[in-house]
């Protein structure tokens, strides 16, 4: 049998704890691994408060998988960058680094690819590869934030992939960012955005009350939603909007609903009345994407003019809406515009 080493980026202090003891080793020494690995060390060598001897162990047990940088694309707009990483078996993935006046921002990707389908979206393209671990999520962050040379104080998990279709891995990335010695990330400067898998919905209430949610609804109605998003079939939206309702009578908290505006397609008056009646009532905020270029589908964005006549109706019904701003668009790091890349030309 391969000996098969232990991927140690994906270990929660407790887990790391548990490893240590199996090595022989003293408890203590999983927070000072786990800071280090969250400091951005490339290597056990780089752990200069470990034993000689101990390096060396974990060099033969454990693997510090670190993600590659293969490109950094950065936007001459806004100071958006957009990483595209090589993950260790060849597959590739991408982050953005943003910056917002509320502070730095990371789009993170939760899988290489996609299984969701959605018509208008580049990640869906090639299908899934595969879930990233929570080590390769972690990497992200840290990979980028030790680039930048900047602090990251807000992490977005809308790049490529379905986050709750990947939920032990997500639920396991966000425990350990959060962590005082990992990057120290508050729960509330997280948010994760879904296409709708509503019993994973229901847990992320129970196990991650403060981390805000984001649900791509992009649609007023079944027969419209089926069309563009694949998932709609699975979980009707009638229902995603009443596990939403019970997210925020459970959290306390605002949900967010993304709506991205696509020509001709979900965009008209009607489609927007149709929403507001749809929301009324709801402790929400909605979110009006105007639809980011993505050459395949032959999908146009909804112009400007008629972006705005959407947001009124909205307004005018009541419910509390903004358009979102672009950024990165100039290097396709917009949202929908992350793809798997081919590594190997
Ligand atoms: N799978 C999750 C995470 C993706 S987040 C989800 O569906 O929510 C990215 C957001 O961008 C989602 O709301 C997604 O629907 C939206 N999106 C996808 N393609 C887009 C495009 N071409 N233009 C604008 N938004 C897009």
């Amino acid at each position: 049998m391969r000996n098969m080493k232990t991927d140690i980026m994906s270990l929660s202090v407790k887990e790391l704890e548990q490893y240590l003891e199996k090595l022989g080793e003293k408890r203590f020494r999983a927070r000072q691994i786990f800071s280090w690995i969250y400091k951005g060390a490339d290597s056990f060598e780089d752990m200069t408060n470990l034993s000689k001897e101990l390096k060396s162990k974990l060099s033969e047990n454990a693997a510090l998988k670190k993600l590659k940088i293969l490109s950094i694309q950065n936007s001459k707009k806004d100071g958006t960058r957009k990483y595209l990483f090589a993950l260790a078996d060849g597959n590739s993935i991408e982050s953005v680094f943003m910056k917002y006046k509320f502070g730095n921002t990371v789009c993170i990707s939760s899988q290489a690819g996609c299984l969701m389908g959605c018509s208008f979206c580049a990640s869906a393209i090639n299908g899934l590869q595969r879930d990233l671990t929570a080590g390769e999520m972690s990497d992200q962050v840290i990979s980028v934030e030790k680039d930048a040379g900047e602090k990251v104080s807000n992490i977005v998990v809308m790049g490529t992939g379905e986050p709750f279709d990947n939920y032990e891995n997500l639920s396991k990335f966000l425990s350990n960012i959060h962590e005082k010695d990992g990057l120290n990330i508050g729960m509330r400067s997280i948010t994760v955005s879904t296409c709708g898998l509503i019993p994973k919905m229901m847990a992320f209430a129970k196990e991650f009350p403060q981390v805000n949610l984001a649900v791509s609804l992009h649609a007023p109605n079944d027969t419209l939603r089926n069309k563009i998003m694949p998932i709609s079939k699975k979980y009707p939206l009638e229902e995603l909007l009443a596990a939403s309702r019970k997210h925020i009578a459970e959290t306390g908290r605002r949900l967010t609903f993304e709506y991205a505006l696509v020509k001709g397609v979900n965009d008209s008056e009607r489609n927007a009345k149709e929403l507001a009646e749809r929301l009324r009532g709801i402790n929400c905020h909605v979110n009006l994407i105007p639809l980011n270029q993505v050459i395949e589908t032959g999908l146009h964005g909804t112009e400007r003019k008629e972006t705005e006549r959407f947001l009124e109706v909205l307004q005018r019904h009541g419910i509390q809406v903004t358009v979102r701003r672009e950024l990165g668009g100039d290097i396709d790091a917009a949202c929908g515009q992350l793809r798997l890349k081919n590594v190997i030309n």
